[in-house]
């Protein structure tokens, strides 16, 4: 697929001549911004976040040095890419600027289709970083998220949902009877139910703080931020009922097509909460819908034991 959006350049030269020239080199390939002093740089860094920024290093007030230190203290700013593009020629101030973590160093006068061809490898590199961090977050046979992901999401709205005093609630979401189905239909169509039953959750969840992932197995988990256990239990009764209307012929089964058990719990995270415990609750409710008669959702009963 084409892709929608150029890649973006910032260069930061202090001489207009240099970022002509670097325009007419890129313009035609990359979106340019420019910037000719650093603190002009770092401003329209922060705002457009390019892609790569190309950085003189001699510049008054502010040298490039200075720069590149400045957009690496910035989270915003601090894994954009950087490559010095200067008249300071000797090894000494190579090292020194891959020592301060550029990516590249080009020296001037610089070859026009070499800097091109050094801005495209990097660019390259970019991409397959995105793949790569895309396949680490990414269940490979569902599509949605895997655990991974989850867990690290999970800790990330714990802890807000613990600062604002936020209820989260959690869907375990297990497969009624998928080792018989898979017995029966065979491994492949096995996959695909996963797949169908993978897009129906995804579907009923809305939300776009939702998080809906592949636990492991023939079993999901959805993470509703500020959902009470009503809005919680509500929503989980549509993920069964969506599964259910799905209708993934599943002959010998109670209901003769898939059907799915949820496990719910809600609370408001406090210190004396763990992330262990509340997914091991929802985990409980689970069985307990499992062991009552399955296609149902039923919640967390917390016992005095
Ligand atoms: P219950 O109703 O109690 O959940 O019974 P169950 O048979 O669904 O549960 P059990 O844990 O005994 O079996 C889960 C089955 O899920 C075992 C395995 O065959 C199947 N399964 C797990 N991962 C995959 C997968 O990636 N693809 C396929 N096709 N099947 C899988
Ligand atoms: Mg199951
Ligand atoms: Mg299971």
């Amino acid at each position: 697929m084409e892709k929608m959006k150029k890649n973006s350049v910032l260069i930061v030269d202090d001489e207009s001549t240099s970022i002509i020239a670097l325009t007419h080199i890129l313009g035609h390939d990359y979106t340019i911004y420019a910037a000719t002093d650093g603190m002009e740089a770092l401003e329209v860094a922060q705002e457009h976040l390019p892609d790569i920024i190309l950085l003189d290093i001699i510049m008054d007030k502010m040298d490039g040095y200075e720069v590149l230190s400045l957009l690496k203290s910035n989270s915003k700013t601090e894994n954009i890419p950087v490559i010095f593009i200067t008249g300071l020629g000797n090894n000494e101030d190579e090292e020194r600027g891959l020592d301060l973590g550029a990516a590249d160093y080009i020296t001037k006068p610089f070859s026009p289709a070499v800097v091109k061809l050094r801005i495209r490898n990097l660019i390259n590199m970019l991409n397959m970083i995105d793949t790569i961090k895309q396949l680490s977050e990414i269940d490979q046979l569902t599509g949605i998220y895997n655990r991974r992901f989850f867990e690290h999401q999970l800790n990330i709205l714990w802890e807000h949902a613990k600062r604002g005093q936020i209820p989260l609630s959690i869907c375990m979401i297990d497969i009624d009877d998928f080792k018989i189905y898979n017995d029966s239909y065979g491994h492949l169509q096995g996959d695909e139910a996963l797949q169908s039953v993978a897009k129906s959750i995804k579907k009923t969840l809305k939300r776009s703080v939702d998080v809906v992932a592949r636990w492991g197995g023939e079993e999901f988990i959805a993470l509703l931020l500020d959902a009470d256990i009503c809005g919680a239990l509500s929503v989980a009764e549509k993920i069964r009922k969506n599964v259910e209307k799905d209708l993934i012929p599943y002959v010998g089964s109670k209901a003769a097509h898939i059907t799915v058990s949820v496990g719910v719990n809600t609370l408001t995270p406090t210190q004396e909460h763990t992330i262990h415990d509340f997914i091991s609750g929802a985990d409980n409710a689970l069985y307990t819908a499992k062991r009552t008669g399955k296609n149902k959702v039923c919640k967390y009963e917390k016992t005095d034991s």
